[in-house]
């Protein structure tokens, strides 16, 4: 899918999308839907990694399969495809896709059910300071009122684009950064100190992912919130983070973690250590972006969502699977993922 406008973060400039779709279908009739989106420098996939895993592994696994035996599932999958967490993603929201129609609930439903709404981000990545303002601009007027700034290659212009943006929109809004890797922990805390009048929310991801002691060191040093991004990946890189109180926050991925399975264990851990989590999105077709709402929607301890992938995204099949209001996402009518 092409993106209606290119963006660029710390590492990379997007202008499109590569998505694989999964639809299965039981021999009762039920339809369950997923979604891949392979990113090589994070999830270390491409569309044809997850191609080969569906046809070798993922397909001959799930044949005949009740999906009910969730837990067998995902832990074989695991085992079989340690390295490719959205193919493992994409069975696993079709399987609670198939599990809710079941049940013939909303999948937040059949998950916990914590709230049925919840305010999501939307990003900027990185732009000029005269364009971040105009952009910004153009976001509020649609309602949105939390916004996360992408940064990490300039540290002095990402320093004002903050402080500008304070300026001219006032404190109704919340202002989150997201450095995606792009600086030392010398550049993260003179970032955070120029910034403190500015009030950001929290500051994603400052330094660089393997490195996770990095991390640990900005949160110690920094009294703004930090969050484990690229970071975290799997349920040993949550224990590993919370367990060092080497991050304030986390931001769960379905793409990132293999799926709401994992999700939901990851979650719990950071729960256990006063982590709050975030449930963030690749660039991701609506009805993943689904899936990563149904999941924050059951959980207490997700306090942030920044769902905002398929916004941008033209020809998306499934537009419509997630609603939006005002800055603040619901799910679809209907049972399952709502498609
Ligand atoms: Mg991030």
């Amino acid at each position: 899918m092409p993106l209606a406008e290119p963006y660029t973060i710390a590492y990379e400039t997007i202008d499109h999308c590569v998505n694989i779709i999964l639809k299965i279908t039981t021999d009762t009739g039920i339809c369950g839907w997923g979604c891949a989106s392979p990113s090589l420098p994070v999830t270390g996939e491409t569309p044809q990694s997850v191609l080969h895993d569906f046809t070798q592994t993922i397909e001959p696994w799930l044949k005949g399969m009740n999906p009910f035996r969730y837990a067998l599932i995902n832990s074989e999958l695991q085992q079989f495809l340690p390295k490719s967490p959205s193919a493992r993603a994409m069975a696993d929201m079709a399987i609670y896709d198939m599990m809710a129609k079941r049940a013939q609930v909303p999948l937040y439903q059949l998950l916990g059910g914590y709230r049925e709404c919840i305010a999501t981000s939307i990003t900027i990545g990185i732009l000029s300071v005269e364009d971040t303002l105009a952009k910004a601009g153009e976001f509020l007027k649609k309602g949105f009122f939390i916004l996360k700034i992408k940064g990490g290659a300039n540290v002095d212009e990402d320093i004002e684009k903050m402080i500008k943006l304070r300026e001219a929109f006032g404190r109704a809004i919340e202002l989150r950064f997201d450095a995606n890797q792009g600086y030392t922990v010398a550049q993260s805390i003179r970032f955070i100190k120029e910034t403190m009048d500015v009030g950001i929310e929290l500051l994603e991801q400052p330094t660089a992912s393997a490195a996770k002691e990095m991390l640990g060191e900005v949160t110690s040093k920094v009294p703004v919130p930090v969050m484990a991004d690229e970071s975290l990946l799997s349920l040993q890189d949550v224990f590993h983070l919370a367990s060092n109180n080497w991050t304030d926050l986390i931001n769960i991925k379905l793409m990132k973690t293999g799926g709401i399975t994992e999700a939901m264990h990851i979650n719990s851990v950071a729960k256990a250590a006063g982590v709050k989590a975030m449930v963030g999105c690749m660039d991701e077709s609506a009805i993943a972006i689904a899936a990563g709402l149904h999941f924050a929607l059951s959980r207490h301890n997700v306090h942030y969502a920044d769902l905002d992938g398929h916004l941008d995204l033209l020809d998306d099949p499934f537009a419509g699977t997630v609603i939006l209001k005002d800055g603040v996402l619901w799910p679809a009518e209907g049972h399952g993922l709502g498609y």
